[in-house]
């Protein structure tokens, strides 16, 4: 198992030529630091000021990185994917909004994600961020425990009300609801309606997965302190679990508020304590459900090792990998040639309002570590090997 991630001819076989030279034109140009701030500046500013940057926009970034800009266009990727054995989830990327109309836009669109796939086996996750469904400052004060005044009781109603439409539509479905993790000074909230709706929905079999941030060193005992009211309450517990998006904010909030930082102390502190959680859920796999969602090849090889080590079969059904598309089909193509669970998230929505995400992805692949030259080197193997 140890190299299975080298096989570029597996990882990239969905590609013709023409789309592997167009990849590594684009990991090379999201190499460039200052390009990349340029580009960003730019794109801002031409979408601000309403230029028709779109076909350009979509030519590049958005079809690497997207499905497409509705829920029925990405169905080809869903397919072309499903012939390898991923499966696809369907992420309506909008960001979240302060008023209310978007919030029941993304209410709406969920909805009808989890119509749309219901019974597609090659989608067997729909997934919605809590600030689709609410404002930030909302969960961020109900997080801080400040009373809400009566306007904001009802408009909190309101997101409840969102979060069980959602909840019981994914249950009637029989589809799998991933619920997205956001900043540590909102996510008590989310965390505790995310744990309601486990209560009423996971009783039989894991329906809803929350999120676990292992950046933050104090999951471990908030899984463990939830696992307890799960066997007292009856239900299941469902996690994707990722490492944290929010790094850099999360530290410098906490600086210049003066509170510790909830983040570990080092990449490999938040290593270790992924690493850790994955091994705790698979030692209780009878009451815990996993999402992996990760790039990391040595937590992927860790994971296959465990699973080995206790006889599990790849294809668990409480066992899924997950990985963006556009990034480490090494990993995704990979891992399901050899038989386990895998599906990509698969963003889509419009151009204009998918630009967010789409600007995220590029810094990310400039300043994560190592994330970029891997990309562009299983590229540069994998055109070597084409003779390209
Ligand atoms: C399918 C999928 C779904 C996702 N959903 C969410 C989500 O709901 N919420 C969310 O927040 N993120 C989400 N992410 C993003 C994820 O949290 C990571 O930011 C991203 O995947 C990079 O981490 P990695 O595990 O792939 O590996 P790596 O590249 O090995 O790890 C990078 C991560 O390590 C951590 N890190 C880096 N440097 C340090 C340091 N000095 N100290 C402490 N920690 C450090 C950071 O979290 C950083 O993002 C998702 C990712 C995927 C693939």
């Amino acid at each position: 198992m140890k190299s299975i991630f080298e096989n570029t001819a597996t990882a990239f076989a969905l590609k013709t030529d023409a789309e592997l030279e167009r990849a590594y034109f684009l990991f090379k140009m999201i190499a460039n630091e200052p390009l990349v701030r340029i580009g960003t500046a730019m794109t801002n500013f031409a979408i601000k000021a309403k230029l028709p940057v779109e076909g350009l926009i979509r030519a590049t970034v958005f079809d690497h990185f997207c499905g497409g800009i509705s829920e029925k266009d990405c169905l080809p990727v869903v397919d072309k994917l499903f012939t390898k054995g991923v499966s696809s989830v369907l992420d309506y990327s909008v960001e979240g909004k302060d008023t209310e109309d978007p919030l029941d836009e993304a209410l709406e669109m969920i909805l009808k994600v989890l119509d749309f796939v219901k019974e597609k086996e090659a989608i067997p996750f729909a997934v919605f961020k809590p600030t689709g469904y609410g404002r930030f400052s909302l969960f961020q004060k109900k997080t801080e425990g400040i009373p809400f005044t009566a306007e904001e009781q009802s408009e909190w109603d309101r997101v409840v009300a969102r979060f069980e439409k959602t909840c019981q539509k994914a249950y009637d479905l029989d589809v799998a609801l991933l619920i997205d993790g956001e900043e540590s000074w909102m996510q008590d909230a989310a965390d505790e309606l995310a744990e309601e709706m486990m209560r009423k929905y996971n009783k039989e079999k894991v329906v809803v997965y929350n999120t676990l941030q292992l950046y933050r060193w104090d999951r471990l005992d908030y899984l463990k302190a939830l696992q307890q009211r799960a066997a007292q309450d009856g239900f299941k517990i469902g996690m994707k679990v990722v490492r944290g998006a929010y790094m850099e904010k999360e530290n410098e909030r906490a600086l210049e508020k003066g509170y510790p930082s909830p983040i570990c102390g080092s990449k490999a502190a938040t290593d270790t304590n992924y690493d850790t959680v994955v091994a705790y859920m698979l030692e209780n796999l009878d009451t815990m459900s996993i999402y992996m969602g990760t790039h990391n090849e040595e937590s992927c090889y860790k994971m296959l090792d465990l699973m080995n080590h206790k006889n599990l079969a790849p294809n668990n059904p409480s066992i899924w990998f997950g990985q963006l598309y556009g990034m480490s089909d090494h990993i995704s193509f990979n891992l399901a040639a050899s038989g386990f669970n895998v599906s990509k998230y698969l963003p889509f929505g419009p151009v204009r309002d998918v630009m967010p995400y789409l600007i995220r992805r590029a810094e990310e692949n400039t300043s994560v570590a190592g994330q970029t030259s891997r990309e562009l080197n299983l590229l540069k193997i994998e055109r070597k090997r084409r003779k390209i």
